[in-house]
């Protein structure tokens, strides 16, 4: 039987240069993570592609599912790898054109690359086309915008055939973007957030404020579940838990209700910050869309921002919450969003937050307690959970030591 093998296209790779290589290994890496237990014999470049192939030689529409959620995959195709035999490729084209659905024309399309066979592409496009239309007499053969393309390529002693491939997810390998820290709640918008900075390219650490022990350790666990629902995306390799519930309860006394909301941010915010320093990450990310709610104005983003001299990204600024949620549905994050969860923000909540903070307000609050102290007792408190997702993910020394002992039992 004729092997099946998944044939891997990425494009904005293709744009990188002389980083290609650098991204080219980066995503066969995190191919192979992503499709660790599934029985891959081989990951390798061949010909501006990566081919996947599987001990049991049959690649499934399951493998090429898990390869389109990896960011840098632009499509994913179930390809026929045959020899240079005229017939067992002709035969594939054949089997390949016959499973890609609905059709009424079609072309083929063949690629020699580093081989030495003698017959052309045109050559090729005759003896495939031939075949195809002796098997297929009621469709048409059709050089612009055809229905269905069967490509045949070429490579050294080997053919593929293909006629159908899968949407990736598209952007870069993560790992080759540096890292982020990124505020993770377990509502909609922070998971897409993070998926958004993943996909293109970097490494992402959420760190989760808890109102433990105020609350209940729910919004921990749902967390943890949002992470493992990004698993095959393989851009978390840690999330941190900080407890803040005591501290929150310090904010509620000493700083006007208003401004309580702004004050748990701006103290989030530089724990995040300080984090990120020690992790080696270079900005942080919020899930804020402008607007959303009461606490995402212009002004209280500027209020909460100044802490921080990072910059901070928010890929979902100009994004509907509709938008966010379908995304949210795509990614496997929406369902676990759904469950509501105490968490640090539903904790000491004021009846009437403030939507347009003055700055000499915040700055007076901000000065009615030692935050400097604050913010380094919440690191010393931080907690972390390890995961295997991210091949590319390094965790900084200095915080295995600290907090080695405190790590919860890993998942
Ligand atoms: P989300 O759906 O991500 O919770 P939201 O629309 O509920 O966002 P807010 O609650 O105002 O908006 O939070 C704005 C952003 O602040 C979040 O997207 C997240 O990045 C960060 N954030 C909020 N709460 C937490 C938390 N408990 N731990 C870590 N980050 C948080
Ligand atoms: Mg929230």
């Amino acid at each position: 039987m004729t092997k099946r093998v998944c044939l891997v296209h990425y494009h904005e790779i293709g744009l990188k240069g002389k980083n290609r290589s650098t991204f080219e290994n980066q995503l066969v890496k995190n191919l192979r993570r992503a499709l660790r237990g599934e029985g891959v014999a081989d990951i390798r470049r061949v010909s501006g592609h990566i081919l996947v192939t599987f001990a049991s030689g049959q690649a499934t529409p399951d493998h090429a599912r898990i390869i389109a959620q990896v960011p840098g995959v632009a499509r994913v195709s179930l390809a026929y790898l045959c020899s240079l035999n005229e017939e067992e490729y002709c035969n594939a084209a054949v089997k390949a054109l016959g499973e890609a659905g609905e059709f009424e024309s079609f072309k083929v399309h063949a690629r020699r690359s580093s081989t030495t066979y003698e017959l052309h592409t045109l050559d090729i496009h005759r003896l495939v086309g031939d075949v195809l239309c002796d098997a297929f007499p009621t469709k048409r053969v059709q050089m612009h915008n055809p229905d269905i393309i069967v490509y045949v390529l070429v490579v050294q002693g080997s053919v593929y055939v293909y006629a159908s491939s899968m949407v990736g997810v598209g952007g870069l390998p993560v790992g080759t973007a540096g890292k982020v820290v990124t505020l993770l709640s377990s509502g909609f918008d922070s998971p897409v957030a993070t998926w958004m900075v993943g996909r293109r390219g970097a490494n992402c650490v959420p760190v989760h404020f808890s109102g433990r022990p105020m609350t209940s350790d729910t919004s921990e666990w749902l967390c943890q579940d949002i992470v493992n629902a990004l698993q095959p995306a393989g851009l978390i390799g840690r999330l941190y838990v900080v407890p803040f519930g005591e501290r929150q309860r310090e904010i509620s006394l000493a700083v006007p209700q208003s401004l309580r909301i702004i004050t748990y941010r701006r103290v989030m915010l530089s724990v995040a910050e300080r984090l990120a320093q020690i992790e080696g990450a270079k900005a942080l990310v919020t899930g804020e869309s402008l607007g959303q709610v009461a606490s995402q104005t212009l002004e209280n983003i500027a209020a909460v921002n100044e802490v921080v001299s990072m910059p901070v990204l928010r890929p979902l600024i100009g994004s509907d919450k509709m938008e966010i949620m379908r995304r949210a549905q795509q990614i496997g994050t929406h369902d676990i969003s759904a469950q509501a969860a105490e968490d640090c923000c539903t904790l000491f909540m004021p009846r009437r937050p403030e939507t347009h903070a003055r700055l000499d307000a915040v700055h007076q609050a901000w000065d009615s307690f030692d935050h400097e102290r604050m913010v380094e007792e919440l690191l010393e408190a931080i907690e972390y959970v390890d995961y295997d997702h991210c091949p590319s993910y390094k965790p900084p020394k200095q915080m295995k030591a600290w907090h080695a002992e405190l790590a919860p039992a890993s998942v």
